[in-house]
């Protein structure tokens, strides 16, 4: 435990959490909306939300982001960005087939999910993925091999499921799953597949673990859990119930500090604070201050890892960029030019 802030007592304390916020796949997939805007120029096109922040998605849309459902939404010969939670194939196909440039910001670690489906796929495996049905990333990644996948929704969908050899089987996961339930979903399954095969690292990615672990860590200490996060934020709603399973009085999600209900604090003494992995600490910050004019102003940051992970931008916006220096470089004016 490290204390980073503390003040004069009042007897009303906040443990925050640490690590929060973002992960590297979030930082690198708003940070690729950014740079796409600073050299092509508004607007540029962004298929679904980038990351299931509010606070982010409305923030990038006042800088010239425009968000769109689909590809037939994005006038042709545009530029589109994939978002962090991955794209089936045949959303790629769509793009072509408008001549969209398409800009990759899948995160690395949602990649590697989709690699691990085509590798058993290839091989003929069953696929069972454990995930959220409806979920973007869950689409994603069942539509690599949709042949040979199956979706998992928690344990109950276990005894569901009907593999076609039981010695070729294999399961797979979303990454922002709690890791505790995706456990129990495995454990019910190996009942019925005894064979089952693990995924060969773990799907569940380090960030969504990260955020769990410390949360399980303070959750028995509070009187309520504050997670700052998006309802659509599967890692942000995880992490609610993450901490009422570990013993927080009550837990609750907020996009902002306005949401914070008073009567969420009456009786209180202790606050647990954390954020979900596509939320700007500015956020957090702002919760610190809204409980510090309650009283609440002795703050200790509770530290369970240390994360130092980066991705770096997308290979196809990183090479316009670099073209885009050099031009710059080339007419000695400062000004580089992109051809889109
Ligand atoms: S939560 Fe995990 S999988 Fe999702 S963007 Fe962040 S690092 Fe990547």
């Amino acid at each position: 435990m490290t204390e980073a802030q503390a003040t004069p007592q009042t007897g009303k304390r906040v443990l925050l959490a640490r690590p929060r916020g973002y992960c590297a796949g979030v930082d690198r997939a708003v940070q690729t909306v950014q740079e796409a805007l600073k050299l092509y120029g508004a607007p540029i096109y962004v298929r679904k939300q980038i990351v299931h922040n509010k606070h982010v998605v409305s923030t990038l849309e006042r800088q010239g982001a425009i968000f769109v459902e689909e590809n037939e939404e994005v006038p042709e010969g545009s530029i589109v960005i994939f978002s962090a939670h991955g794209v089936a194939p045949e959303v790629y196909e769509q793009a072509k087939e408008r001549s969209l440039r398409a800009i990759d910001a899948t995160c690395p670690l949602v990649t590697k999910v989709h690699h691990e489906a085509r590798r058993f796929a290839a091989e003929d495996y069953d696929i069972l993925l454990i995930g959220h049905e409806g979920h973007e990333e869950v689409i994603g990644t069942a539509g690599e091999a949709p042949a040979h996948i199956q979706l998992v929704d928690g344990p109950e969908d276990a005894d569901k499921v009907t593999v076609r050899d039981p010695s070729k089987v294999v399961w797979l996961s979303q990454t922002t799953l709690s890791v505790d339930e995706t456990m129990e979903t495995v454990a019910r399954l190996k009942r019925r597949l005894p064979l089952l095969q693990s995924p060969p690292s773990d799907d569940i990615c380090y960030a969504t673990q990260n955020r769990q672990h410390v949360v399980k860590e303070i959750a028995a200490e509070c009187d309520v859990v504050l997670v700052v996060g998006s309802l659509n934020s599967s890692n942000s709603v995880r992490l609610v119930e993450v901490a009422v399973d570990a013993g927080a009085r009550a837990g609750h999600l907020v996009d902002y500090a306005s949401e914070i209900s008073d009567d969420w604090l009456v009786g209180a003494g202790t606050v647990g604070l954390t954020s979900g992995a596509s939320v700007p600490d500015e956020l957090v910050q702002e919760v610190l201050d809204h409980l510090a004019a309650r009283g609440f102003t002795d703050v200790t940051e509770v530290t369970t890892a240390d994360e130092r992970l980066t991705f770096s931008l997308p290979q196809e916006l990183k090479r316009d960029m670099k073209a885009a220096a050099a031009a710059r470089a080339a007419n000695g004016n400062g000004r580089g030019v992109v051809p889109v």
